[in-house]
This record gives structure tokens, sequence and C-alpha cells, in this order.
């Protein structure tokens, strides 16, 4: 009954989204999977629609140098999830495997991004539980504790076989339009006779406790050649942003460190500090902007003209400390 009624709304409610086309692509299911991870709906479509005209194909993508997937991913967040599809793509150069089982065997692939595309793509009966489907389902059995965990099992005993893909979607549609995380729209809810929820439902799923996030405190420099180029450090291996671009910075709470090859002309200016907060960490970055000629030694710094910036991997930090050093980008 659950899962009739609410299959029957889906049909007819469902959003327009440009990875619903039929028959669903594997290929395009995952990417906007990875996307929504995290991401609204509205942010995510410019983002998709973007990132397919430039790698169409599983093969365009695995083709493609990393630093062009991660410039079309750039303020988009989360950027490990770029690292990973760009190595996902690669290890699957002859097609994505159709079973969640062997997806999960590709980088990136959990047990919802796995689900998904077997499920959405190949209706594979699996279920899946993200945050949307999470509520839904802390609502219509009054879960306490941890819902996520408790949901997946729910999710599996719930899910009509032959028509997992649409009944996942279903769900994640639900918790996306109707229970909501504030003001549920319970009066208009397919299920709310099933919902034992219904009468409380802000009360579901209880909040987590949020631990305390470290502030990293960081010192970047902008500096800029004769001909206006700015001078670029790719982040390392397993730092905050790896692989992105961005100012060069010295470690947290240390002093700026030399860059061999370039040499910095004159005093440095105080251009302020630039703040911003992720899943886990406050960040602020304290700039300063100079002047500077030479040719770097290493690799992971360049010289970048103005107009160029667009075809780098920069995080939203980074063009926050641009903005704050003088440089549009
Ligand atoms: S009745 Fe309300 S709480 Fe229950 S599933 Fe529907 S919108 Fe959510």
């Amino acid at each position: 009954m659950f899962s009739t009624k609410l299959l029957r709304w889906f049909r007819k409610a469902k959003r327009p989204l440009p990875w619903r086309t039929e028959p669903r692509d594997p290929y395009r299911t995952w990417i906007s999977e990875v996307m929504l991870q995290q991401t609204r709906v509205d942010v995510v479509i410019p983002y998709y629609q973007r990132f397919l005209n430039r790698f169409p194909t599983l093969q365009s993508l695995a083709r493609a140098p990393l630093d062009d997937v991660l410039a079309l991913w750039s303020g988009l967040g989360y950027y490990r999830r770029a690292r990973n599809l760009h190595k996902a793509a690669r290890a699957a150069q002859n097609g994505l495997p159709a079973t969640a089982h062997e997806l999960r065997a590709l980088p990136g692939f959990g047990p919802y991004t796995a689900a998904a595309v077997a499920s959405l793509a190949h209706n594979e009966d699996v279920a899946l539980v993200d945050g949307n489907v999470a509520r839904v389902l802390a609502r219509v059995f009054r879960l306490e504790g941890d819902a996520r965990a408790k949901s997946w099992k729910i999710a599996e005993e719930l899910l009509p076989r032959g028509h997992a893909g649409e009944f996942n979607e279903a769900l994640m549609e639900l918790g996306a339009t109707v229970c909501t995380p504030r003001a549920p729209n319970c009066t208009n809810c397919t299920i709310r006779m099933s919902c034992l929820g219904r009468d409380t439902p802000e009360r579901f799923p209880e909040p987590k406790k949020r631990p305390d996030r470290p502030l990293l405190e960081w010192k970047a420099v902008a500096l800029r050649r004769r001909d206006g180029a700015i001078l670029l450090a790719r982040r390392p291996p397993d730092s905050l942003f790896a692989g992105m671009w961005d100012l060069p910075m010295s470690d947290p709470g240390a002093r700026l460190p030399k860059w061999p090859g370039v040499r910095v002309r004159g005093r440095l200016e105080d251009r302020g500090v630039v703040a911003q907060t992720l899943t886990h960490r406050e960040v602020r970055v304290a700039i300063r902007a100079g002047h500077a000629s030479g040719a770097p030694k290493t690799d992971s710094l360049k010289w970048v003209a103005p107009n160029d910036l667009h075809q780098l991997g920069l995080s939203s930090l980074a063009r926050k400390s641009l903005r704050k050093a003088g440089i549009a980008c």
C-alpha cells in the first residue's frame, strides 16, 4: 500500500530534471548522483549541463586531464567527489558495471552511489538511503536515535521488487519536495495515512550533535607579475582542497615560505581576511598582496593570466581570496 501510493504519486508529481530522461543512462545517472550529494538541485543543474557538454561519455571523462575536471567542478565543493569521478572513469573505461556489488569496487562508490546507479539505471533490486530518505523514514516510523543507520534495513524491507529504481527515486523526491526538513506538507502528503510521525514531523529525525569545528588560520600571498599574471600554487595531495589551485600559502600558524625561482619585489600589503565554514572546519585566510618576478622552479607553482583563471580548479575560498586581493575571478 505504502509503495503503491508512493509510486502513483511520483509518476504524476516528479520534477522534469535533466538527468531523468528515459532510458536512464548509467553514466549520466552516476554524474548527477555524485553532484547531488550535499548539494541542492538548482545549484547542480548548470554544473551537470556544463559537465556533460564537456564530458559526454565515460571515455571522454577518463581521457581528460584531472585539471579540466576540477575546473568544471569549481565552486561545487567537496572536491574529492571530482577526483574520485575521474579515478573511477579511468578504472572503468570499458563501461560502468551494472550491479551495486561490482560498482562498489570503484573509487568513490559507497553504498549510496552504487545502489543509486544500479537501481535507477539498471533497476536492480537494491535499496538506498540518503538524507531525504532517512528523514522520510524517520518520520513515517518515528525512528529514535541514528535514523540513517536504521533506515537502510527498513528501505530494504519496503522495496517493491521490480520497481526499485522508481521507488528509490520516489522516496528521495518526497523528501525533497513534500517531507522537507522544515514545514513538511503533511496535509498533502500521499503517504500521510501510513505515517506515524505526521502530527509531530519535525521531531524526527533527532538532531545530531555536531562536533566543534577546529579553526585553521592560513596566510596567503597574492603576487602579481608586471604583465598582470598571478602566481598560483597547487594544493598538495592529502591537504584540504587537494589538487585545486590557490594563492601560495603557509601551513596553518606558520610563516610564509620562500618559493624557489620567485623574487618578491618590495613590501607586501595586508588586504584583510577571508573566512569560510566547511563541513568539519572553519578556515580563515589572511591575505597579503605584492609584486614578484622570476620563473618558479616547481610544477606546483605557475603564473596565470587573469583571463585564464576560469580554466583552473579553484575552490570558492580561493576565489574569495583572489577577490580580496583585487583580482576579478
Ligand atoms: S505525512 Fe508528513 S511527516 Fe509523514 S511522510 Fe508525509 S510529509 Fe513526511
